[in-house]
This record gives C-alpha cells, sequence and structure tokens, in this order.
C-alpha cells in the first residue's frame, strides 16, 4: 500500500509539476502578444499629504486586461516577466505611458503632482536604464523632477556599487527615488545612508495592523525617527482606516497611501474628467 501511494504521490508531482511548466509558457506567449497587441493599461493610485491632505500626486501601477484571463494583476505576471526578461519591454512601456499621462496632467495644470513608476530589480540591472528615463521624459517634454522612481530594498542592495552608479545618474537628471516596501528587506544602514533616496515608504504590513502601544507602532515610529535622522521624506502604504490615518499622522508621516484614501484608478476617474469627484484632490 506504502509502494501504491508512493507511486500515485511520484504522478501526482509529476503531472502537476508539467502543468506548472505548461501554465508558464502559456502565460509567457500571452505576455509576449500582450506587448505587441498593447493589452496593458496604467491605474493610478493617489498619495496625500498627511497633515493638509493635499494629494502630491500618484503610483502608476499595471494592469493586464487579457482578453482569455480578463484582469491579470501584477503579481500574476511580474515575476515570470523577470524571469525571461520581459520586464524591460513592460517596463519601458509602463514609463512611456505614464509620462504620456504626467504631459496631460501638466497640461491641465496639475504642475504639482509626480507621477512614480515602479521599477523592478531586472530593469534596474539594465545598462540602458538611465538612457531609457532619459529618452522618455524628453520624448513626451516631462521634467525629471515630476517622476519617482520606487525602488525595493533588494533591488538596491544587489550589486551596490553599479547601482549607487545608477541611482545616482538619475538623482543627478532631478528623478526623485524612493525606497518601497521598507522593512521587508535586507538593506544595510550604512548603505542607505549613501542612496540617494528622497523618499521611504514603510511596507504596508507594518500598517495592517497599526494602533497605539503595539510592536507595529513602535517599528513605524523608529522607521520614521531613521528617516527624519536620513533627510527621507516618509510614506506609508496601505492605509485602510481612519483610524490608521490620524495615528500615522500623530507619529510624524508625511505622506499617506491606501484604499481607505484612493483606490488605483484609470487616470479619465482621476484628472482631466469633468466629473471628476473633488474628493480625489483632498482627503
Ligand atoms: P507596490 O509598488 O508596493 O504597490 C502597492 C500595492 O498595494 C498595489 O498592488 C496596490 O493596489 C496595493 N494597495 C494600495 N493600497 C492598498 C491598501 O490600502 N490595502 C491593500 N491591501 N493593498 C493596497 P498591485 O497594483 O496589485 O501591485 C502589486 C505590486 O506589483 C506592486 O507593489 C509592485 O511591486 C508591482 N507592480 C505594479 N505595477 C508595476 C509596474 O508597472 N512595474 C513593476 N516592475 N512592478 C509593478
Ligand atoms: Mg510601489
Ligand atoms: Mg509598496
Ligand atoms: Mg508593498
Amino acid at each position: 500500500a506504502a509502494k501504491q501511494s508512493g507511486r500515485n504521490g511520484f504522478r501526482f508531482f509529476e503531472s502537476s509539476m508539467n502543468h506548472n511548466v505548461r501554465d508558464q509558457l502559456l502565460l509567457q506567449n500571452e505576455l509576449h502578444q500582450a506587448i505587441a497587441r498593447e493589452e496593458f493599461r496604467l491605474h493610478y493610485q493617489p498619495k496625500f499629504d498627511a497633515v493638509s491632505g493635499r494629494m502630491l500626486g500618484v503610483e502608476a501601477l499595471i494592469r493586464w486586461y487579457s482578453p482569455t484571463r480578463g484582469t491579470v494583476a501584477p503579481m500574476a505576471f511580474i515575476g515570470l516577466a523577470e524571469k525571461n526578461g520581459l520586464i524591460v519591454p513592460i517596463g519601458a512601456w509602463v514609463l512611456n505611458a505614464a509620462c504620456a499621462q504626467m504631459r496631460a496632467w501638466l497640461d491641465l495644470g496639475y504642475v504639482d503632482w509626480k507621477v512614480a513608476v515602479n521599477l523592478s530589480p531586472v530593469q534596474f540591472r539594465h545598462p540602458l536604464l538611465v538612457d531609457m528615463v532619459r529618452d522618455t521624459l524628453a520624448r513626451h517634454g516631462v521634467p525629471a523632477t515630476c517622476l519617482t522612481l520606487e525602488i525595493t530594498e533588494t533591488t538596491a542592495m544587489d550589486d551596490a556599487e553599479a547601482s549607487l552608479r545608477q541611482l545616482e545618474a538619475l538623482a543627478d537628471m532631478g528623478v526623485s527615488l524612493s525606497i518601497d516596501d521598507f522593512g521587508t528587506g535586507y538593506s544595510s544602514l550604512a548603505y542607505l545612508k549613501r542612496l540617494p533616496a528622497k523618499e521611504l515608504k514603510i511596507d504596508r504590513s507594518f500598517v495592517a495592523d497599526l494602533a497605539p502601544h503595539t510592536d507595529d507602532a513602535a517599528i513605524v515610529g523608529a522607521i520614521i525617527a531613521l528617516a527624519r535622522a536620513l533627510g527621507l521624506t516618509v510614506v506609508a502604504e496601505g492605509v485602510e482606516t481612519q483610524a490608521q490615518r490620524e495615528f500615522l499622522a500623530h507619529l510624524g508621516c508625511d505622506a499617506l497611501q491606501g484604499f481607505h484614501l484612493g483606490k488605483p484608478m484609470p487616470a479619465n476617474e482621476l484628472g482631466g474628467a469633468t466629473n471628476t469627484p473633488a474628493d480625489h484632490y483632498q482627503i
């Protein structure tokens, strides 16, 4: 009986593995087509000043509208696109689309807004990244000061010297750098000190159960103190309740982002539409 179940177990493993490989290949083919057929769209989630409630700008988040799969979340395809290199053309598409939209917002008078774009570690290691960013900004006539690039801690920590050179070139250009999902990676504080970053985003895992006198309150307080000491602006992500909003402002967080304040949405629901709800600009 043991032998029998072992064999079944092996067969089950083998067939599920084949399924996985086949699924990944299928997904990979469809991703290739998605680029050619322009099936991607960007949604934009607002960032707000924690004290005044004024809208500071947006973060661009990719969405894939697949004719066969429906709407696919980034978590379901970014990882594969990083493995097979498709993240490079996809990332270039994202930056181009975000800059085109930023240009439209500038023309509508939203001159104080910034657009933030997430950068994958793979793009970050690409030697032409700096040129790609410069060319894309120039193509749309968007000042570098309107662009923020969000990078994860682990991204920045890989190949420290080469990463620093790329970051410094981008910062010299006037692009703002933001450390995303802070607190979940493995950064050395000494290295963080050398990064030409302007902003630090507290990962939403520390915000989810945030309340006075909790470990998370101590962690968030410490991150804010660290950011202050390094001259960085602090953004909290994943703000889902009014209580979290008020407590984060009380702790001294500079900016807030989250479903309670504004969900990711298509650009036409955010700015430039005649039916734009005023509360998208002020919380
Ligand atoms: P991220 O950059 O940390 O983005 C925040 C994610 O949290 C987004 O998920 C957003 O929809 C979600 N979020 C925002 N507010 C709340 C909230 O209050 N509660 C909860 N539970 N979630 C909230 P999304 O759009 O699914 O993106 C997931 C991740 O995929 C992003 O994390 C980012 O790492 C990556 N990603 C998204 N777009 C791109 C892109 O264009 N390029 C690259 N390289 N990565 C991207
Ligand atoms: Mg981000
Ligand atoms: Mg984040
Ligand atoms: Mg996060």
